[in-house]
């Protein structure tokens, strides 16, 4: 397993800065019990200028609340501070490229009626950029997403990722690199920890709300489609389709934009390299450190193409 923290680690906790190996947590918490807490997944790089930066650490902070809200889990704190509380732990730390995960977790109940008052820790591991550069072996799940009418999906809970857990594990048992999972109608959802786009004559499609986590960096996806010129188009669709895909891609804070290979071994009938996908990964990459992206010829002549 990898190692997330040594003697010297600082978390922020409750309000203060600790040691992450002189921490503690209630081992009554609800939360450890039934997997009722809700988190966040940040990342932040080292920019072109060389500062350190939080991706789009307002979105993220927002999500968390609206997430506690969902579950109603108590949320005492303030976006503007706890991205203040975030820098400082990356500078008590030392880290610039990271990965950042607070949680917020209730106290101990082990009854079901609601708390209050919850609690937050905000850990960081140094992460570096991900390059993106190997394709993914994608396998179709068995496991479904959660029920939207049995989970607020759009809540980003720690008990959905059990589900998520079941389905990654099995497609890397299955000997693939990950899962996709489909919503109780056998519609395309989304992947265990990430959102997925598939590419068709030149254009985007993916699945809309309602069974997914609405990602920040699938939002990030489409603001650069906009920019760069490049139709999305959100609705449902089976696996079928999805085979018959020019290429598809995963992404998420932590996959960032990761394009496939195949799926349940159909390999995608683009070269990665050829695809507006392939655009759009390097977008992602340069926007995350500040670098100015200038899209290769491809890009500017689907633009024209739209707008004439
Ligand atoms: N779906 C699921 C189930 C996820 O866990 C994640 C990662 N948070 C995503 C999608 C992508 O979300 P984001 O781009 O906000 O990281």
């Amino acid at each position: 397993m990898a190692s997330y923290y040594n003697d010297a680690t600082v978390i922020f906790l409750n309000g203060s800065f600790v040691k992450a190996a002189e921490a503690k947590m209630d081992f009554y918490s609800q939360s450890l019990h039934y997997g009722y807490s809700v988190f966040e997944g940040i990342r932040s790089y080292k920019t072109e200028k060389g500062d350190t930066k939080i991706f789009k650490p307002a979105e993220h902070y927002e999500r968390l609340k609206n997430s506690a809200r969902a579950m109603n889990l108590p949320y005492a704190w303030n976006t503007d501070e706890l991205i203040a509380a975030t820098y400082e732990v990356l500078k008590r730390n030392n880290i610039r490229d990271a990965y950042i995960r607070p949680v917020v977790y209730a106290p101990a109940n082990m009854s079901f009626v609601v708390n209050t008052e919850s609690f937050i820790v905000i850990e960081a591991w140094e992460m570096a950029p991900f390059l993106g550069d190997k394709l993914l072996r994608v396998m179709t799940s068995s496991f479904q997403r959660p029920n939207p009418k049995g989970f607020k999906i759009e809540a980003k809970a720690a008990g959905h990722y059990v589900n998520s857990i079941l389905a990654s594990q099995d497609a890397k048992a299955k000997g693939f690199d990950e899962a996709l999972l489909t919503d109780m109608n056998d519609n395309i959802a989304e992947g265990p920890g990430a959102n997925m786009f598939f590419e068709k004559d030149g254009k985007l499609v993916t699945p809309p709300p309602g069974n997914i986590l609405p990602g920040i960096t699938r939002a990030t996806v489409f603001e650069i489609c906009k920019k760069l010129g490049i139709a999305v188009e959100e609705r449902l669709f089976k696996a079928d389709e999805l085979k018959n895909a020019d290429a598809a891609f995963y992404c998420g804070t932590a996959a960032e934009v990761v394009g496939w290979e195949s799926l349940d071994n159909v390999k995608f009938k683009k070269n990665w390299n050829e695809t507006v996908s392939k655009i759009v990964q390097a977008a992602y990459a340069n926007l995350i450190i500040e670098k100015e992206f200038e899209p290769p010829i491809q890009a500017g002549a689907r633009r024209k193409e739209i707008h004439a």
